[in-house]
């Protein structure tokens, strides 16, 4: 059973959203799309393992997604948790290609790849042991008891060669293909017998995981070096890419290559939400969609069933955290 589905994560929504509205020569832009290119591979692993994940009995097992939990010490994040009655397991996820070496004994892991000079990352290994700690005292100070916690590095790109160098049996088994995952599982399922959280409790964490999680963008634009101001404004064709498309009738045209549409100004908000702010005004959101009329943008902005504090001229909207579910 998932309770956190796999989605898109929030922080490519926001890079997705940064290159739409940055001018074309604006010289943050490589470095966007570099890192966009990055977590997007880092997600596509990710997704690979649904596969995987499909064929574990739902019932036992709670599947959390891509979590960020905050506490008042550290903020860490676990790309899968999965949580049964008698044990939880986390895994850690890479989707590189190359040649790869898990150094454990330098506790790093080295990337080759043909005519590129190496890459050195932090030794997935140790990150996933360091977040097994975080989690431990999470729960503890959540008055929960202990669970035994496990983890595993999961390298879920086909195309990688892996070589591990540790004297350390116990770290090479924490370093394993997809195609192995419900076998170690299977194996975690046979070692761990006692039974440490009733289905009571199985509920009360997966409460207490959902209300930690932050998935707010910290700053996101200053980050890349990017103002506020810089951030293009309209309706952008999701055709052609031209802007601002034009309120007509009730619907967006696109001045260049004609193409209207009903519910384009829905990516224009989502765009507002990831980079700019998560509260709106009617004036706001007619600059930001380029319309004059405060009447259409009443009636656009009621359509949306949006929660709103103040009257009249002050009347702020609050918006998604996470965005509109959209096709978009
Ligand atoms: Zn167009």
């Amino acid at each position: 059973l998932y309770v956190k589905p796999i989605k898109k994560p929030l922080i490519i929504k926001s890079l997705e959203a940064i290159l739409r509205r940055i001018p074309h020569d604006h010289e943050s832009r490589e470095k966007v799309s570099k890192k966009l290119g990055n977590y997007l591979s880092g997600y596509y692993g990710e997704q690979s393992l649904a596969y995987y994940l499909d064929q574990l009995p739902q019932k036992e097992f709670n599947i959390f997604h891509n979590i960020r939990i905050k506490t008042p010490n550290i903020t860490f994040q676990i790309d899968f948790l999965l949580m049964t009655m008698k044990f939880i397991l986390i895994l850690e996820v890479k989707n590189l290609t190359g040649q790869l070496n898990f150094d454990g004994d330098l506790a790093q892991l080295i990337q080759t790849k043909p005519n590129e000079e190496n890459k050195v990352y932090n030794d997935p290994v140790v990150q996933a042991s360091d977040h097994k700690r975080h989690l431990a005292l999470f729960l503890s100070k959540n008055n929960l008891h202990n669970i035994p916690i496990s983890y595993l590095v999961v390298v879920t790109n086909p195309n990688a060669h892996i070589t591990i160098t540790s004297t350390d049996k116990n770290y090479r088994d924490k370093i394993i293909r997809s195609n192995i995952l419900i076998k170690k599982i299977s194996k975690l399922c046979e070692y761990y017998q006692k039974e440490m959280y009733s289905q009571a409790e199985m509920k009360r964490v997966s409460k207490l995981i959902l209300k930690s999680c932050d998935e707010t963008n910290q700053d996101i634009l200053k980050r890349f070096g990017i103002e506020k101001s810089e951030i293009i404004k309209g309706v952008i064709c999701d055709k052609c890419g031209y802007y601002p498309m034009q309120r007509i009738y009730g619907s967006w045209t696109c001045d260049r290559c004609k193409n209207t549409e009903n519910e384009v100004h829905i990516q224009a908000l989502n765009d507002y939400i990831y980079l700019l702010d998560n509260k709106i005004t009617n004036c706001e959101f007619r600059s930001l969609l380029n319309i004059q009329s405060s009447k259409v943008a009443n009636t656009l902005l009621n359509k949306l069933n949006l929660k709103h504090t103040g009257n009249n001229k002050s009347r702020t909207y609050h918006l998604p955290q996470n965005g509109f579910d959209s096709e978009f």
